[in-house]
């Protein structure tokens, strides 16, 4: 097996058993391998410290499948990976009967690279390294044991591909279907698009939030910012509020919004309001129409993939989160996300305080808010607890 050899002082994270390893650390691969290949990693000093998979196009130049030298790469290690990912969420509370269920959360379940969504009867795996992307035929065969699965479609157009010098691979892997999906959460039903919605269709992130939400509704005015398919809205509504106003600026994202609308008779649809439109320009306006509202719901794309991309990212929060500030009613609640990779909770934390200063409000978090549990967050790896939260309330 090709050996990927680090330079002296490299070793450091890996033995700490965070899973990258950079183009940096590395002295020399010694043998041949080519991108997706299982590479053992050796410390400068010999000390053999697990396998990885090869990912030469990539800053990220290897990502480890294993810290134990003896495991052996192979099917049977993804059959072990993939039922212990499913076997950890079928123990915790509430997840195992979810419709729409994150399987696999990347390098928090040991799977660096292969994300995989349940939505009802069809999985929807999306593969964004290299060594995922070798492996591809095996995680599928996981799969399919540990689910009895019959539908498995392939979302594998994430940009991060492109780092990894892959192109987009979308369709299906197992079985074939309608691409439409609707999967029920909380008791509301929403349309899942596997092939053209964002992510594997959905975010699944924040069911947890939506429930929230709706336990906080009854009777509110809500102001739902980057609504994409309705998730919080329609929650919203099913939890008795007298008004939801929801801004986004896809037009397909929308368009399943209001058909979400018309899946869930039993919600009272003329009290929901889509616009499409810019929320930065939207909440101006609203401002100027001297609008308040009880709960304001900001869950914006990731401003900052990166840490470099931090600055002008801080500057995107602090002014969605300042005008969300002077749009709430007194007493109003604020429930502000980032699902940024670059912001930490502790700069995000700083940003809003700072809007909430500059609005001129006194403010307070009442409950910090995060991804469910079927995203996880391996205590070895900070980088996967990319959704932070804050739910705040104003005088
Ligand atoms: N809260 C949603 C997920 C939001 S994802 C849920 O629970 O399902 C972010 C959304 O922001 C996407 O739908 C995207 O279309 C939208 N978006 C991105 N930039 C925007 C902008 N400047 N104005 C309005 N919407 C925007």
């Amino acid at each position: 097996m090709p050996q990927l050899i680090l330079k002296a002082d490299k070793d450091f994270s890996l033995l700490r058993r965070h899973p990258w390893i950079f183009a940096t650390s590395v002295a020399q691969l010694e043998g041949r391998a080519r991108g997706g290949d299982t590479v053992e990693v050796v410390a400068h000093d010999g000390k053999v410290l697990g396998k990885a998979a090869w990912s030469p196009e990539s800053k990220i130049c290897a990502r480890m499948w294993t810290f134990d030298a003896a495991e052996t790469i192979d099917d049977v290690f993804f059959k072990r990976r993939v039922a212990a990912a499913i076997a950890g969420r079928e123990v915790l509370p509430g997840l195992a009967q979810q419709q729409g269920l994150r399987l696999i959360h990347a390098e928090s379940d040991g799977l660096p690279g292969v994300i995989a969504d349940r939505y009802g009867d069809t999985i929807v795996l999306a593969l964004s390294s290299a060594g995922a992307e070798k492996w591809r035929t095996a995680i599928v065969g996981a799969l399919k044991k540990a689910t009895g699965c019959r539908r498995i479609y392939e979302r594998s157009d994430a940009e991060v591909r492109k780092f990894e010098g892959m192109a987009s691979a979308t369709g299906w892997l197992l079985g074939e279907g309608d691409p439409q999906r609707v999967i029920e959460e909380h008791g509301v039903k929403l349309g899942v698009d596997i092939a053209t919605g964002h992510k594997t269709g959905f975010y699944l992130d924040q069911r947890d939030n939506r429930l929230l939400l709706r336990e906080l509704a009854q009777g509110k005015r809500v102001l739902n910012c980057f609504c994409y398919s309705g998730g919080f809205s329609l929650q919203a509504l099913a939890g008795g509020a007298s008004e939801v106003i929801s801004i986004d600026s896809s037009g397909p994202a929308l368009a399943v919004a209001a058909n979400n609308l018309l899946l869930n008779p039993q919600l009272t649809a003329e009290r929901a309001e889509w616009r499409d439109a810019d929320v930065f320009a939207e909440l101006r306006k609203l401002r100027e129409a001297e609008e308040q509202f009880d709960i304001i719901v900001l869950d914006p794309p990731k401003f900052a993939p990166s840490a470099s991309h931090a600055d002008r990212a801080s500057r995107a929060y602090k002014d969605i989160n300042l005008l969300g500030f002077k749009l709430l009613a007194p007493g109003g609640l604020l429930m502000t996300y980032s699902c940024s990779g670059g912001i930490s909770l502790e700069l995000f934390q700083k940003i809003v305080a700072g809007a909430a200063l500059d609005s001129g409000r006194s403010a307070r978090i009442v409950k910090r808010l995060q991804g469910s549990a079927d995203h996880p967050v391996a205590l070895t790896f900070p980088e996967g607890e990319y959704l932070k939260g804050l739910l705040i309330q104003v005088d």
